[in-house]
């Protein structure tokens, strides 16, 4: 069948920086001795090949012992996390992306001016959950209803995003908090150019075909927005971790098949997966 990639897709900056981190540190570290705390990224293919390489995963820092080498993944980690890190004299080798880095110093410095800092973005995301601990009480909301319910009255808020949501998510809420009588609103903008070109492509491609794939893990949120933003141009998008998820149904009465992949997705998973859709006959 006839197949179209994406223009912009797959690996970012930030991702490429993390794996060739890891890589190193067990090239450096030896295989067995380089943790790293939870998944690099959010890519099975990609962690797999890595604990084939040696790496270990652990979500718990007590159960390390000290003196060892843990790798912060490109989400990030908490001050709190990084304290007690230094205190179990832990050696970190920090893949934190610095887009994701520009987002926790802007949550120091908006609390620092006196601003009730807001995060839009998905509580349950690591990226999020690191972010929160460089601020006291900070506000996570994700959704116009969760406004009126959290938004202290009058506040000057300082807002700031998940570095992978779409322009369009976190602009509707900023325009619904506009409306409220805040004192001050300040927007730092740390949204990803690298998730927003994905994102346009993705957006630009669906124009031209009759069924989308979107690659990637299954828990990656650049990857699930692309996903979300695909279903939203009414095309039927199927959001999958890689060829083995593939089923000939997805494809019954399509002529144009157009794939795209979030930023943790490597080339060789899209390259596999569009091999394998131009052989499907016609
Ligand atoms: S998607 Fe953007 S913020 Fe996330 S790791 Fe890549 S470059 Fe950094």
């Amino acid at each position: 069948m006839e197949v179209r990639v994406a223009e912009k897709r797959g690996f970012c900056f930030g991702v490429e920086a993390a794996i060739e981190l890891a890589e190193g540190a067990l090239r450096e570290h030896g295989p067995g001795n380089v943790i790293s705390l939870g998944p690099v990224i959010h890519n099975r293919d990609v962690v797999s090949k890595l604990e084939r390489a040696g790496l270990i995963q652990s979500g718990d820092l007590d159960r390390i012992k000290p003196g060892s080498t843990i790798l912060i993944r490109s989400h990030g980690a908490s001050p709190r996390l990084l304290e007690k890190a230094h205190q179990r004299n832990l050696k970190i080798i920090d893949a934190t992306c610095i887009l994701v880095k520009k987002a926790q110093e802007a949550v120091r410095t908006l609390h620092e001016e006196g601003y009730r800092v807001v995060v839009i973005g998905n509580v349950d995301h690591p990226e999020v959950q690191g972010i929160l601990d460089y601020a006291p009480n900070v506000i996570v909301l994700d959704h116009v209803d969760e406004i009126d319910l959290r938004l202290p009255e009058r506040a000057r808020l300082g807002i700031v995003a998940q570095t992978t949501h779409s322009p369009e998510h976190v602009g509707e809420i900023i325009g619904e908090i506009a409306k409220r009588p805040f004192q001050e609103i300040k927007i730092v903008n740390t949204l990803c150019l690298e998730v927003v070109r994905r994102q346009q492509a993705a957006v630009a491609l669906c124009a031209q075909v009759d069924v989308m794939f979107v690659l990637g893990g299954l828990h990656s949120a650049n990857t699930q927005e692309l996903a979300r933003l695909c279903r939203e141009q009414n095309v039927p998008t199927y959001h999958l971790e890689n060829k083995s998820q593939f089923e000939a149904s997805m494809v019954t009465g399509r002529k144009v098949a157009g794939v795209t992949a979030g930023a943790s997705t490597p080339e060789w998973v899209l390259t596999e997966f569009v091999e394998h859709l131009r052989s499907i006959p016609e």
